[in-house]
């Protein structure tokens, strides 16, 4: 019997998923369909709902649904719940489970497409959304020696780093607000800059931060991945600085739900080949 799978976002018009994950699901011959399935906030629990069908074998989740979604299901893993959000949803015989693949996408990424083991290293992020929830909560896990989050608005880095720090971290989590005295301070105490932003996917100009703050002893890893030209490769490029951008993650995180729904490995080269020609075909010109 024909099974599904499919991502849950909206307004998802253009998304990568379908298209490397229906990839990798043909490679292994898995007579299972994956597909866009658009939805706005009023419908999220009717969307959950269809789930639980036997044919469903679960879903991705991805903006603005993240958190919405974590009161709608059976279970929430241990991981889940410390970034308060799911990205990952399986079908165990009509029964919910969540899961946030994001951590160990973020993590597989750095460490192996950008030789950056992150432990005893400072860690300064941009951002204070779902993604920098995970990176935060993965690098706590890594053994990084400190994070500072800046972020827009600044009571959600606050609360982010109470969270943490509230959780039991054993390293200094900070929040810090997004002026150029902040990121003048934490760019001289930064091994590693994460860009868990939006801004840089478009205009050359925009950046989140003063770019040229960036140093050749910085190590820049920007989440976008769509394009894959931003103001931060090019000023870490510009700066000498090593640099990685987000496919690999994109690619870790879809392999890692993979594997939770098909118990299958998953073709991670298969994978990355399809992402790579949806980016080049501008398929993915929104999030994930
Ligand atoms: P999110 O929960 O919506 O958080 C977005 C963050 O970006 C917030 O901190 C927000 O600040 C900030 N922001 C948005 N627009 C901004 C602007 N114009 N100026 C300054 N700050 C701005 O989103 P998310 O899930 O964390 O995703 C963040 C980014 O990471 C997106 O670009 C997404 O595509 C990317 N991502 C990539 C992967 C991957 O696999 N490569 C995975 C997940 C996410 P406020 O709090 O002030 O609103």
């Amino acid at each position: 019997m024909l099974k599904y799978l499919g991502v849950i976002g909206y307004p998802l018009t253009r998304s990568l998923s379908p298209a490397f994950q229906q990839a990798a699901l043909d490679a292994l011959r898995l007579d299972i369909l994956y597909e866009a399935w658009p939805t706005p906030a009023d419908g999220l629990q009717t969307r959950v709902t269809t789930l639980r069908s036997p044919t469903v074998l679960g879903a991705n989740v991805t903006i603005p649904h993240k958190e919405a979604v974590m009161a709608m299901l059976d279970e929430v893993d241990e991981v889940a719940g410390r970034i308060r959000a799911v990205n990952t949803i399986v079908n165990r015989e009509g029964r919910l489970f969540g899961y946030n693949t994001d951590l160990q996408g973020l993590m597989r990424a750095l460490r192996q497409d950008g030789g950056f083991e992150p432990v005893g290293r400072r860690v300064v992020i941009a951002g204070a959304g779902g993604a920098a929830r995970a990176a935060v909560a993965g690098l706590l896990d890594a053994g990084a020696a400190s994070v500072t989050v800046i972020n827009r608005t600044l009571a959600r880095a606050v609360s982010l780093a109470k969270d943490f720090r509230d959780g039991g971290a054993k390293i200094p989590v900070g929040a810090m607000p997004d002026e150029r005295r902040s990121w003048e301070f934490a760019m001289r105490h930064c091994d590693l800059l994460i860009n868990c932003t939006p801004v840089a996917s478009g205009d050359s100009i925009q950046s989140p931060l003063p770019l040229e703050l960036i140093e050749k002893r910085h190590f820049v890893f920007d989440l976008i991945y769509d394009p894959a030209e931003t103001s931060l490769r090019a000023a870490a490029k510009g700066a000498g600085a090593e640099f990685l951008g987000g496919l690999p993650m994109l690619v870790y995180q879809g392999a890692a739900s993979f594997e939770l729904w098909t118990g299958r490995e998953a073709p991670v080269d298969v994978m990355f080949g399809a992402a790579r020609s949806g980016v080049e075909a501008g398929v993915g010109k929104e999030r994930k």
